[in-house]
């Protein structure tokens, strides 16, 4: 029995309508973060599941995912990669892009981030129409590393990112 145990995740998430744009419901992890209980039963089963499976390493996207790849990575005794916006990152880069809804967009890690072989968690806090994981797994895989699992706080089901994924294994806590 744990001290988190008793926490219900769902009970701190905070549903924004209309943002960033109508139509669109944030889901606000804020009030999570705010509550330290929440905060570590969160990081805790998200990085569980992980323990025996040979990561290697975590990376996540700016800005969100770092939130809990940070966490993660300590829970797991493993390091974490930082993929981000372009022109971030400091040493040579590798980019990967991804489609918006009018345009593209680039992630970047630096390109001795990871050695081929290495066995990769990817962390996000939401999956929704899976781009901006798909890129980072793209990442891993140019850098000849192996995407172990694609890990989330919260799954947004009907935009159906998990299909986009195929066939990396997808693991997420909440999924609305
Ligand atoms: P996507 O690439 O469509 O899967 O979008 C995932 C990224 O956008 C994540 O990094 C999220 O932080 C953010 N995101 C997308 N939709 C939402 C949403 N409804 N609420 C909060 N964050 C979102």
């Amino acid at each position: 029995m744990s001290a988190t145990d008793g926490i219900t995740l769902d009970d701190y998430i905070r549903n924004i309508p209309d943002f960033p744009k109508p139509g669109i419901q944030f889901k606000d992890i804020t009030p999570l973060l705010s509550h330290p209980e929440a905060f570590r039963a969160a990081v805790e089963r998200l990085a569980a599941p992980f323990a025996d499976r040979g990561v290697d390493a975590i990376a996540a996207a700016e800005a969100r995912g770092f939130l809990f790849a940070a966490p993660m990575a300590m829970t797991l005794g493993v390091g974490l990669v930082p993929i981000r916006k372009p022109g971030k990152l400091p040493f040579t880069t590798v980019s990967a892009e991804y489609a918006l809804e009018y345009g593209n967009d680039r992630l970047e890690m630096h390109s001795d981030a990871l050695e081929p072989g290495r066995r990769i968690l990817v962390v996000d806090d939401v999956l929704a129409t899976g781009g901006t994981m798909k890129a980072c797994c793209d990442l891993v895989r140019n850098a000849g590393a192996e995407v172990v699992a694609c890990a989330f706080l919260i799954e947004l089901g009907f935009l159906k990112g998990r299909e986009k994924l195929e066939p990396y294994e997808v693991f997420s806590l909440l999924s609305y």
